[in-house]
């Protein structure tokens, strides 16, 4: 489904131009028209689904797949050193758009960007309660 309020869906199925790098049945990339680096490119699936908690599975996937040759395509033109593969869910966590999409970063040498976290430092005991939080385990 399309939605029709959703800018990503109209460019991803082309009915807003874009600078579109590859393309197939299911997804579009194109080009970050606010980038982190040069080249920075954005997954879009042409269905809408608002994050990764709704986009199936098997499409998120062959989503990755995507940003792989599309990240592949942009080392090999531009010679990037690196590369960051980013996805954002929920406003908290960064998303501004509401339609999944990957961001395939390029990264250089001395680029100046800051793609990270700063680490925290857990006890055992800290982590032993979150995994056992996650997995639902009951205390011994
Ligand atoms: P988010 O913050 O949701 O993970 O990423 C949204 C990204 O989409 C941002 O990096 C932003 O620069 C990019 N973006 C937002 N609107 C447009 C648009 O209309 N065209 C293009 N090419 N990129 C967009
Ligand atoms: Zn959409």
């Amino acid at each position: 489904m399309k939605k029709d309020d959703c800018i990503f869906c109209k460019i991803a199925n082309g009915e807003i131009p874009s600078n579109t790098i590859c393309e197939d049945d299911e997804f579009r990339v194109i080009l970050d028209n606010g980038p982190a680096t040069k080249g920075h490119a954005l997954v879009l699936p042409k269905e809408h689904y608002a994050d990764l908690f709704e986009i199936p599975e098997d499409l998120a996937g062959r989503a990755l797949g995507m940003a792989k040759k599309a990240g592949e395509k942009i080392r090999a033109a531009l010679s990037a050193d690196g590369l960051n593969i980013v996805q954002n869910n929920g406003e908290c966590a960064g998303q501004t758009v509401s339609h999944f999409h990957i961001h395939v970063i390029p990264r250089y040498r001395n680029d100046g960007q800051l793609i990270g976290w700063k680490p925290g430092s857990p006890s055992a005991e800290e982590l032993a309660e979150i995994r056992k939080a996650v997995n639902g385990e009951a205390d011994a």
